[in-house]
C-alpha cells in the first residue's frame, strides 16, 4: 500500500504537535491514516550535555542562531525516512505561501519542514541541503510552528476523503484566482438584515451569476493584486 501523505516536523517544540492539527476532520483522518505526522525534537541532536542547539551569531548582533551542524543531523536522519518529502525551512524570508503551492505539496508524498526558533538558521544548512524557503505572511512570527501547523492543515484538507464535500473546494478563494462570494444561511432575517433575494429565488442560473459578481467586485475592492493576475489571464 502507498504510504499516507506526511508532515515530518522539525522543532525543538514537538509538545505543539499536533495541537490544532488533532482537531475535527483533519485530526479525524491523521487517526484514520489518511495522513502521517512524524514529530522530530531537534534536541535529540545537539551534542553536548545541555542538549543546546542555538549559539551567538557571527558578527555579533542580538539574539541566537540555530547551529548548521544540529539542524543537519536532524535533516539527515529525516530524510533517511522520508527522501522523497519536499524540504521546506518556514521562513519570513520565504517565498509567500499561495494555494497554488499548497495543491502542488499536497500532491506530491509529503514534506519535511524546518521550524525556526531565535534569529532563524544558520545560511550554511539551508544551502547545502538546498532548502526550500516559504512564508506564511508579510509578519514575524516567534517560531515556524504555527506556520507549520498553517501548511500543513491546508495541504491535507486537499487530500482525498478529508473535507466531507469535495465540490467545497472548487469555488473557494483562490481556486478560480478570485476571493469566495459571501454566504448566508437561516434565519431569513437576523436583526432587520435580510438574506439578498436572489439566493432564495431558486434560479440556479441566477445566483451562480450573481456569486460570481461578487466575487469579483469582493477580489477587485479587497485585492487589486490579484484581481490584475486575473484580468491579465482571461
Ligand atoms: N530573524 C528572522 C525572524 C526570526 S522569527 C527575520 O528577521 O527574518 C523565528 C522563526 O519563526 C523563523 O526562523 C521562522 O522559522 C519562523 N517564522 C517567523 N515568521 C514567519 C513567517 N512569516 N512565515 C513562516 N515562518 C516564520
Amino acid at each position: 500500500m502507498k504510504p499516507p501523505w506526511t508532515a515530518s516536523v522539525l522543532t525543538i517544540l514537538p509538545e505543539i504537535f499536533p495541537g490544532p492539527l488533532g482537531a475535527s476532520l483533519i485530526g479525524k483522518a491523521l487517526v484514520q491514516g489518511t495522513w502521517a505526522l512524524n514529530v522530530i525534537d531537534i534536541r535529540d541532536f545537539a551534542q553536548d550535555k545541555h542538549r543546546s542547539v542555538d549559539d551567538t551569531p557571527a558578527g555579533g548582533g542580538p539574539g541566537m542562531v540555530m547551529r548548521a551542524d544540529v539542524i543537519g543531523s536532524a535533516l539527515d536522519a529525516t530524510k533517511k525516512k522520508a527522501p522523497d518529502a519536499r524540504l521546506i525551512y518556514l521562513s519570513p524570508r520565504g517565498a509567500p505561501l499561495t494555494q497554488e503551492k499548497v495543491h502542488e505539496l499536497s500532491n506530491g508524498p509529503g514534506v519535511i519542514l524546518l521550524c525556526g526558533r531565535f534569529e532563524g538558521l544558520d545560511q550554511r544548512v539551508l544551502e547545502a541541503h538546498e532548502v526550500e524557503e516559504i512564508s506564511i505572511g508579510d509578519f514575524v512570527l516567534a517560531g515556524g510552528e504555527v506556520a507549520a501547523c498553517a501548511l500543513i492543515e491546508a495541504c491535507v484538507r486537499l487530500l482525498p476523503d478529508v473535507l466531507g464535500d469535495a465540490t467545497s473546494l472548487v469555488s473557494e478563494s483562490f481556486e478560480q484566482g478570485l476571493l469566495e462570494y459571501p454566504h448566508y444561511t437561516r434565519p431569513r432575517e437576523w436583526e432587520g438584515h435580510k438574506i439578498p433575494d436572489i439566493l432564495l429565488s431558486g434560479d440556479h442560473k441566477k445566483i451562480a451569476e450573481w456569486r460570481r459578481a461578487q466575487s469579483e467586485k469582493t477580489t477587485r475592492e479587497r485585492r487589486p493584486d490579484l484581481w490584475q493576475k486575473q484580468e491579465k489571464t482571461s
